[in-house]
């Protein structure tokens, strides 16, 4: 891809696009970066590229001007179904994303992750294992730094290891990671694709650009996913908490097997793996096919497993109090991880969801609020959508805010019983994201347990 000398708008000045405008403007392109915000509230924007050559287009939702570029980077957050947006694309200007910007620099084999859910900790777990192993990962895309920023750094690693959201994949065609996991594919985000379809197909788009050569990882336990098998030019490992395979990885009495093509079984043992969810028992199947491809050896990867104990606000432990566990499950924004979250508990669950409807349909969880949720306590936007999804099903309550959430859940809960934050939805109606959420419910748990010794509320 060529930069030089090109007029090119990007659009949002988060971190990503301050990333892109940074190394746009190395490459000597033409920058101009736009964002509906007044400067007031861009102030650390524009400090970030006070030293930059760049134009800004402020304060108003599109730019004044779209014809007179030559291409538009849209960050991730920047709705690409914008009417001007969609207009600019049928005008013939290239509408790319930064995964593309960076596809033509990235100089390291990659290993990337996709899917619905558990991608953070996978691609987590693939660097970890591969810094356990002596390599030198870069570790980015989705998460943390933008992958611009990083793009320096390859002088001193050997391999990138990266997430990669549907929304990248929307906007990238030349990507081609050599090794590349899909997890699973589950409805969310619906509020950006038209349909499952449209979303599912956006994700298959991981291996559009792989090479016979190439390694593509396929979780045998999703249909969707494993349907994609039979399509792919690239060499295809499967894993499976389900069934045994005979190369891949798959769930053995006490143990994860995997085998390469042509390679010995290699045992990593239950006993000395701390993640204990079923989902989690498959993000590390993925996750071993990857970094083993990539060079990790076998001990590196064990002694990742036998210290990881999983990342915040994905099914964490709290605290108990009066014998009720607690756990923020915070970044459980779609039923897909919901469905798994509940599943790994075999006692009484009191749930706390809602929050910003994404459109999706709730009903995927109607056997399992039936069987396992003895209440339901509803927050936020969604709480009409979520009451009326599951009427009959469980007793239910709504909750004005996350604390008092919280007091109902706990005067609900008996000991022995689970308190799960397991939102469903997105964070945004009340929260910056699901971290902050997640940091609220933990604050609440605790000065339930350390501090007010006492709720006075009950149940009406
Ligand atoms: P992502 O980066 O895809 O959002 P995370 O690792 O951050 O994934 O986990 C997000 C949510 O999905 C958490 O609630 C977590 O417990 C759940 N989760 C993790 N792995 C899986 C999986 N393989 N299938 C379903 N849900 C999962």
């Amino acid at each position: 891809m060529d930069f030089p000398g090109r007029k090119i708008l990007v659009v949002g000045l988060g971190k990503t696009g301050i990333g892109l405008c940074r190394f746009l403007a190395s490459q000597g392109a033409d920058v101009t970066a736009m964002d509906s915000a007044t400067p007031p509230s861009l102030t650390a924007a524009l400090e970030a590229l006070r030293d930059c050559p760049v134009r800004f287009d402020l304060g108003s939702p599109q730019p004044s001007h779209w014809r007179e570029y030559d291409m538009i980077i849209p960050s991730p957050g920047v709705p690409p179904e914008s009417a001007w947006l969609q207009e600019a694309a049928a005008a013939g200007i290239p509408v790319i994303g930064e995964l593309e910007v960076a596809s033509a620099f990235l100089r390291l084999p990659v290993a990337a992750v996709s899917g619905t859910n558990g991608k953070t900790t996978t691609t987590t777990l693939v660097g970890e294992m591969l810094r356990a192993s002596g390599k030198r990962p870069l570790v980015g895309g989705n998460i943390g730094t933008p992958l611009v920023d990083l793009l320096p750094a390859q002088v001193q690693a050997d391999c990138w290891v990266l997430e990669i959201s549907s929304f990248q994949l929307d906007t990238a065609t030349s990507f081609r990671p050599q090794a590349a996991a899909l997890l699973n594919i589950s409805d969310d985000h619906l509020d950006r694709y038209p349909d499952g379809h449209a979303y599912a197909r956006s994700k298959a788009r991981l291996f559009q650009r792989q090479q016979p050569e190439d390694l593509a990882v396929l979780n045998a336990d999703d249909p969707q996913v494993a349907a994609l098998a039979s399509g792919l030019r690239s060499r295809i490992y499967l894993y499976s908490g389900r069934r045994t395979l005979t190369t891949g990885a798959w769930r053995t009495d006490g143990a994860i097997t995997v085998r390469l093509a042509g390679g010995v079984a290699l045992e990593f043992p239950l006993a000395e793996i701390l993640l204990p969810e079923a989902h989690n028992r498959e993000n590390i199947m993925a996750a071993l096919l990857l970094a083993l491809e990539m060079g990790a050896t076998p001990t590196g990867c064990r002694e990742v497993l036998a210290s990881f104990r999983g990342l915040p606000h994905r099914l964490e432990w709290v605290a108990q109090w009066r014998g009720v566990d607690f756990f923020d499950d915070s970044k459980a924004t779609n039923v897909g991880a919901v469905i798994r979250s509940l599943e790994h508990f075999n006692r009484p669950v009191v749930l706390i969801a809602g929050g910003r409807d994404k459109g999706g349909d709730y009903s995927p969880l109607k056997a399992l609020v039936r069987r396992k949720v003895k209440t339901l306590i509803l927050l936020g936007e969604a709480r009409p959508a979520l009451a009326a999804a599951f009427k009959g099903l469980t007793a239910m309550h709504p909750a004005t805010d996350l604390n008092q959430a919280v007091e109902l859940a706990a005067a609900a809960a008996a000991p022995g019983d689970v308190v799960l934050l397991s939102p469903a939805c997105s964070s945004f109606d009340m929260f910056r994201d699901y971290a902050e959420r997640g940091n609220v419910f933990q604050q609440a748990v605790r000065s339930l347990a350390y501090g007010r010794q006492n709720s006075r509320l009950s149940l009406a």
